[in-house]
């Protein structure tokens, strides 16, 4: 049930850290400026903040959609229904990104007043639109993935395994660390029976990362405090979309303890940017610092920066 807030539930998350890490100012637009932002009623400031925020750049959207059609071909299988051959999911996704093209192209007053039923895509929103070459780069990326997902070892063992056990597929998690909320979105959990071994699963699309190691000790942290299973007897499983290839893992108590205490050290300096603590309630936006890199061109809330810049010029 929908309850109105003033400020949103204080949470934290993998990408929130990362936000936080990278711009304090980009962090204060996603997580404070954008609440309420879906209310007819709310400021320009906060429906600007909320617009922006669902922006996606074609990457990131073809990685969602890869990311959908996947769980939905595993729920598929887990209820019995005829699966998706491989080219019935490169048209289901490819429809999905001509529908987000569409949207940004023809429809930006729909987007624009509901950003979250209509597409916008960054490249055309900021930039001069879709180029001939990033289309070809899409197109061969979907292919790949997709084509590699069919033959990926978790896929071939789903289907082989007679006994196995499936925790979560796709599913938003969360769990309490010192009274924290804490999300982790798990791609897919299962027991391989024969091994005793549970094993979590994160699909890539994008390129191989030293960050992915760090990003599935959260899953364990969550398996181990949610379910409490050993952390020995779960091995992390990166799939690797683009290449094909597949990376696991068995993390040790000291790593798990690692991102225990990289999450309470993140949660603390986040709390230092609140002015209430118990309501959630942020600081004035000038406390949230600029932080201007190379990353700005990717950053859904440039404009807000470059209309302080301009303020500011003159
Ligand atoms: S454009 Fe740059 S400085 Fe502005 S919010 Fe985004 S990352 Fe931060």
């Amino acid at each position: 049930m929908y309850v109105h807030r003033d400020f949103p539930e204080f949470s934290w998350s993998n990408s929130r850290h990362k936000t936080f890490l990278e711009c304090v100012r980009k962090y204060y637009h996603q997580y404070y400026e954008s609440h309420n932002g879906w209310l007819y009623e709310a400021p320009d400031e906060n429906k600007a903040a909320y617009r922006l925020k669902n922006i996606k750049n074609i990457p990131i959207l073809l990685g969602d959609l890869i990311h959908k059609a996947i769980d939905w071909q595993l729920k598929k299988f887990l209820n019995d229904k005829s699966l998706f051959t491989e080219d019935e999911m490169i048209t289901l996704i490819t429809r999905s990104l001509n529908k987000a093209y569409l949207d940004s192209t023809k429809h930006r007053q729909l987007w624009f007043n509901k950003p979250k039923q209509y597409q916008m895509l960054h490249e055309i929103y900021y930039g001069n639109g879709l180029s001939k070459d990033a289309i070809a780069a899409a197109k061969m990326k979907l292919d790949l993935c997709v084509k590699n997902f069919f033959t990926s070892k978790t896929y071939q063992d789903i289907l082989t395994k007679l006994e196995m056990h499936v925790l979560h597929s796709e599913d938003f998690q969360t769990f309490e660390v010192n009274g924290v909320d804490v999300f982790v979105v798990l791609d897919f959990v299962y027991k391989d029976v024969s091994q005793e071994k549970w094993i979590v699963v994160d699909w890539k699309t994008g390129k191989e990362s030293e960050d992915d190691r760090k990003q599935l000790a959260f899953y364990a942290l969550f398996l181990s405090k949610q379910h409490n299973i050993p952390i020995e007897d779960i091995i992390l499983r990166n799939e690797y979309l683009l290449s094909g290839k597949h990376q696991e893992y068995k993390l040790t108590e000291f790593e798990i303890e690692s991102a225990q205490a990289l999450m309470n050290d993140s949660i603390y300096y986040m709390l230092k940017y609140l002015e209430d603590p118990v309501k959630n309630m942020p600081l004035n936006i000038e406390q949230f610092e600029m932080n201007p890199s190379r990353k700005c061109q990717n950053c859904n809330f440039k404009e807000k920066c470059l209309s302080v810049h301009d303020s500011l010029n003159g």
